[in-house]
């Protein structure tokens, strides 16, 4: 399944091919016109989950001279197969720890949100002033997003960065004696990776932030914006879409409703609609962070992903769940900004 979503998040076109990469052209090209015909000019930047060095990509959305970059949250998705398992203790604290790699938070964007927040616990707590460890462990990811910029740091400082992050994670193990990182495979992802850094880079003077106004948290007021970079808005439609079909029954499903015998189909059937309503499933429905990317918010004032880790302790916090262990379809997306 390949997705084409704007910078709204909105889907452009979609459709389902039986591999990856064949008949993506006339899609693509469906995309320039449907741009010419509407006078909108090229678009700046195409988010894709693949194939972002290579020239296929500009040769099928041509004669369009668009910078094409790749998704971060896939490039991050990467350095999996680098490691034992995903169920691993330190599995979370390694995401988060390449998050910081990766990106900077804005350090004024972060603190006005703290000032905010402290200024909505005070009301909230009778004036009482809570520490900075109160505040920032009730800043949610989703805040995060919402009111503080990022920007990626830029290749060598990326590249210093993952390698002392492998360095110090490298021999690392739960109590068992698991290591987390597969020595061999790990070599190769990341001599393989170090070639994507600068698809990863956000380009320079693009305005990947758009402001939508303010909120008041106490009595202060935060700026919210709406990014437009990377693929997140369609991984989440893909997750969607997932649910759309339930498993190999679609097709007996799709043909009984079709040819009007959906009364066999029992209590899944929708009888006003005609149509055949899958299963809800309770993880999508979940309110997802807008950024998959985000790292843990404990992490947002320190200046090099690499100072904290007191691993012992570590294994007793880490989230029990990452973004990353959701992700289920083997699907293709890419986003036109
Ligand atoms: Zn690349």
């Amino acid at each position: 399944m390949t997705n084409v979503t704007n910078e709204y998040g909105q889907v452009l076109n979609c459709v389902l091919t039986t591999g990856e990469g064949a008949g993506l052209e006339e899609l693509c090209q469906g995309i320039v016109l449907r741009f010419q015909n509407a006078g909108e000019p090229e678009p700046e930047i195409i988010y894709v989950d693949r194939d972002c060095c290579g020239a296929s990509v500009l040769e099928w959305f041509r004669p369009w001279k668009t910078k094409v970059r790749l998704d971060i949250f896939h490039f991050m998705r990467r350095f999996t197969a680098g490691l034992t398992t995903e169920h691993h203790p330190l599995y979370g604290t390694f995401c988060s720890k390449l998050s910081c790699c990766i990106y900077e938070w804005d350090q004024d964007d972060v603190s006005h949100l703290k000032e905010a927040k402290r200024s909505e616990l005070k009301k909230k707590y009778a004036g009482h002033l809570p520490t900075e460890a109160q505040v920032l462990a009730n800043i949610s990811s989703s805040e995060l997003a919402k009111h503080c910029r990022r920007r990626t740091r830029g290749v060598e400082e990326t590249r210093n960065l993952i390698q002392g992050l492998l360095d110090s994670m490298w021999g690392l193990t739960d109590t068992s004696g698991l290591r987390l990182i597969n020595p061999e495979s790990m070599t190769r992802v990341w001599q393989v990776q170090q070639k994507h850094l600068p698809c990863i880079q956000d380009p320079p003077g693009a305005e990947l932030y758009t402001k939508l106004g303010s909120t008041q948290k106490g009595d202060k007021e935060v700026q919210t914006f709406r990014c437009g970079r990377g693929s997140s808005s369609v991984e989440s439609f893909h997750r969607h879409q997932c649910t759309f079909i339930p498993g190999e029954r679609i097709a007996v499903e799709y043909l009984l409703a079709q040819s009007d015998r959906g009364d066999l189909l029992g209590p899944k059937q929708d009888s006003e609609l005609g149509v055949v309503l899958p299963e809800m499933q309770a993880e999508v429905l979940e309110e997802e962070s807008p950024d998959v990317t985000i790292s843990e918010v404990t992490d947002i004032l320190i200046n090099s992903p690499l100072k904290v880790p007191q691993y012992d302790d570590q294994l007793e916090m880490s989230p029990p769940n990452t973004p990353f262990l959701q992700e289920g379809s083997s699907s293709t997306s890419s986003q036109v900004m």
